[in-house]
């Protein structure tokens, strides 16, 4: 079975596409996303996939590529259209090569048009493609910068899009309202640049009088994914953070286990935010645990340093997680939720104070 998510950036209003063959757990992402690396490589690691590679569709203008860090993350191949020019890929790709993920495939088919190196990825049962910005939703990627040509894109789209089964869903490299999926049919009925009985010259006509800004990135983000989104220096690169062994959530929150937790030397403060009558309840509390419960959190973090870590508890972890936020928003850095809560602590025989067994 196929596994799929559509992620999006909201900055740069652009989707990346998580594929993993359920059986071998390799998957593949399409046009990652610079700061979105951490959520996805969260994602990731919670749906038990193995990253072999990330695609992309092209050299983007509007935002930085996550090729680069998740390599270096997670150790994935960096693959890109030979026609890109990019540096430091691991595969370059050419029309009709083969992108296997376990016992799945992608076909390159390459679309130039928006840029003279963009690809469109066709799933092997032809039920899906990324056509990244050549076909978008009832619209076109712009043809006025980058080698951008729109007689090249009038034929990549009819040739080779169009030219897939009906019922083949699209999944463009971005939408701008809101929209997410569309398929064969439907574009070539419907979309009004490039549908119906358009001839080529119609469609650059459309082209030459879109007159869109000039994309805020471009200068920054071109050469940038040039080098497959290599920083052009390391250090501003946000660390993650080392005062524990931490791990970054889908949910969007440092954790840290109870073993983690206890391997922990150091100081540390406690936080738990259960009401008065759970801290001192059956399940009783870790030693040392300062009591703020989470309804009273946001006006008293003066009572908590600034300089030492913060470790949140609750029941089950949940309401904590909260707490983690509330801290964040107040200014404090080094903070984690304590995963599973006290139930978990329990259940796996750390010490509480108070409580019944
Ligand atoms: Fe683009």
């Amino acid at each position: 079975m196929l596994i799929f998510r559509q992620l999006f950036d909201p900055q740069s209003s652009t989707y990346s596409y998580l594929l993993g063959d359920s059986a071998s757990r390799a998957a593949v992402l399409i046009d990652p996303v610079f700061e979105q690396v951490r959520r996805d490589a969260a994602l990731i690691d919670e749906l038990g996939l193995k990253l072999g590679a990330t695609l992309e569709t092209h050299i983007h203008a509007d935002h930085v590529t996550g090729a680069w860090l998740l390599r270096r993350r997670m150790g994935s191949k960096i693959m890109v259209a030979k026609a890109a020019g990019a540096e430091d890929a691991d595969r370059y790709l050419v029309q009709d090569d083969v992108i296997a993920f376990g016992g799945r495939r992608l076909l390159v088919r390459a679309t130039p048009g928006h840029t003279g190196g963009c690809l469109t990825y066709l799933l092997d049962d032809n039920s899906m493609a990324f056509t990244g910005d050549c076909l978008l939703i009832r619209g076109s990627g712009r043809t006025d910068f980058q080698q951008g040509d729109p007689a090249a894109m009038y034929r990549s789209v009819r040739e080779q899009i169009f030219a897939l089964p009906n019922d083949c869903l699209l999944y463009p490299a971005h939408d701008y309202r809101g929209l997410t999926v569309t398929s064969v049919g439907e574009e070539r009925r419907f979309n009004p640049r490039l549908g119906g009985d358009i001839a080529v010259g119609d469609f650059a006509g459309y082209m030459a009088n879109l007159r869109l800004a000039h994309p805020r990135l471009l200068d920054v983000a071109v050469p940038a994914n040039l080098r497959c989104g290599r920083p052009e220096s390391e250090e501003g690169l946000a660390a993650d953070p080392n005062w524990a062994h931490l791990h970054y959530s889908f949910a969007g929150v440092w954790e840290i286990d109870p073993h983690g937790f206890e391997e922990h030397h150091g100081p540390l403060q406690i936080l738990d935010v259960r009401e008065e009558e759970e801290f001192t309840g059956p399940l009783g509390h870790i030693e040392g645990a300062v009591l703020i419960p989470l309804g009273q959190l946001a006006a008293r973090t003066g009572e908590l340093s600034q300089d030492k870590p913060i470790v949140a508890v609750c029941r089950a972890g949940s309401r904590s997680a909260q707490a983690t936020m509330i801290l964040q928003q107040a200014g404090f850095t080094d903070i984690a939720n304590l995963n599973g809560g006290m139930l978990r602590w329990r259940a796996e025989g750390y010490p509480v104070e108070g409580g019944s067994s």
